[in-house]
């Protein structure tokens, strides 16, 4: 049935570039969706904005001095708004029982616990926060279905390729859909070209400038060195139910097609737009309808290119650490992610140099041990000692220079 009554929309991460998309769409579509929840980490300035023009039921800081002063903000502006402060609340927000929608948006593992919560009280997901499906994985995906959440793919590729699929690959999975093998699309980043003699000097700024994408800092890096595929992989792997060997990687610069599906009988199915996240997000919020995204309508005589080549192995390590890690399974992939998240940090911070981040990685892989990882707890003891693995790397490192 089509409800008349606007959606109650719970924004995790509303003041990062997914977040701000997100609320470009509801601004368009005001009648449709309505903002319940908004939750920020350290922007206040811009969360203060967003309760000004959306005034949701709640704002959320992990924070108390933040949450103290954008209360008194909210006071003075005499807004309608609860202010809620500690990690917790996150869940709280997340799960409430007015909540139909969860826009999963908060960069890294830190979106885990508030993700999980969403897919436990059986919301609807939207799910951007990639990090939180390759950590956990079949945790992930057991909550979502028993507890009957739906999942939508917010990442353009996965977005992309549920497009792609027959309506009925959830039921059937996709080898009895007459389904050869996934194609994951990536752009290769801004150093597709750079000479390889020149990595060791890169700097975060180069790194963050992606030639297609305006995106966050974390997820820019992630692109540069093309662990953000490698992430992509992991997430195809749980979303799509597939292994690593039925996903080809493959490079094209133009960041037209955002990837596709390719059938027995020869045909190959795309998803093709202009590099605007605001299409992804458009599409799962309205899922199965269409809404208007306030993207332009791709001009091909404007494109006049589309190329496609083969990721190189030396340009892109981070690829292979990330589907070996797969392959591997049980705590790997989580592993993987905390190693790489205090890598790119370390890189942001100007300690360790943009080769160092596979390699850090890739230690912190042989260093730490395997476990099958059939618990939550499980999972989150994988990233804390991952994570402090890495972080005596990064000190290592930087007494090395
Ligand atoms: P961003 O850095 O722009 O925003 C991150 C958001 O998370 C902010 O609202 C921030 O306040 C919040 N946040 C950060 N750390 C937090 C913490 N410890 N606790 C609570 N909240 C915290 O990042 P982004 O580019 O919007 O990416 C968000 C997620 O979406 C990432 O997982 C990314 O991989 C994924 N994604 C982004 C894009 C894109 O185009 N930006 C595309 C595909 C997938
Ligand atoms: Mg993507």
């Amino acid at each position: 049935f089509i409800s008349d009554k606007p959606e109650q929309v719970c924004i995790l991460g509303a003041t990062g570039s997914i977040g701000t998309n997100t609320l470009d769409v509801i601004r368009r579509h005001r009648d449709k969706y309505h903002v319940f929840a908004l939750t920020a980490h350290r922007n206040l300035e811009q969360l203060k904005l967003q309760c000004e023009e959306f005034e949701p039921k709640f704002a959320v800081l992990p924070e108390a001095e933040l949450a103290d002063e954008l209360a008194s903000f909210i006071k003075y502006k005499k807004l309608d708004v609860e202010v809620l402060q500690g990690v917790d609340n996150l869940e709280f927000v997340a799960s409430h029982h007015q909540v139909d929608t969860v826009m999963a948006a908060i960069v890294g593992a830190a979106g885990l616990l508030p993700t999980l919560a969403a897919a436990k009280a059986g919301k609807k997901i939207l799910l951007a926060n990639k990090e939180a499906l390759v950590m956990s994985g079949a945790i992930f995906m057991d909550a979502v279905k028993k507890h009957g959440a739906t999942l939508l793919p917010i990442d353009s590729e996965h977005n992309a390729i549920f497009q792609c699929l027959p309506e009925h690959f959830v039921e059937q999975g996709i080898e009895q859909c007459g389904i050869h093998n996934i194609v994951l699309t990536g752009s290769g980043g801004p150093f597709l070209k750079k000479d390889l003699n020149q990595f060791a000097t890169i700097t975060p700024d180069e790194a963050c400038a992606h030639p297609n994408w305006d995106m966050g800092r974390k997820i820019s890096v992630d692109s540069a060195t093309m662990m953000n595929k490698g992430l992509e992989l992991i997430e195809a792997c749980w979303l799509f139910d597939v292994k690593p060997e039925q996903i080809e990687v493959v490079l094209h610069p133009q960041s037209i097609i955002h990837s596709m599906v390719r059938y027995n009988d020869g045909s190959v199915l795309a998803q093709m737009g202009n590099p605007d996240m605001r299409t992804p997000i458009a599409h799962a919020m309205a899922f199965p309808e269409r809404i208007n995204a306030g993207v332009a309508p791709l001009d091909f005589m404007e494109i006049s290119q589309l190329t496609f080549d083969r990721p190189s192995q030396e340009r892109y390590p981070c690829l292979a650490l990330a589907s070996e890690a797969m392959k591997k399974g049980g705590n790997t992939p989580a592993r993987l992610n905390a190693a790489n998240e205090v890598a790119v940090q370390a890189f942001l911070d100007e300690k360790i140099r943009f080769s160092q981040i596979s390699e850090l990685i890739q230690q912190t892989l042989t260093s730490t041990e395997y476990d099958e990882a059939l618990t939550l707890e499980a999972v989150l003891a994988a990233d804390k000692f991952a994570r402090d693995y890495a972080h005596q790397l990064v000190q290592q490192m930087v007494t090395n220079h």
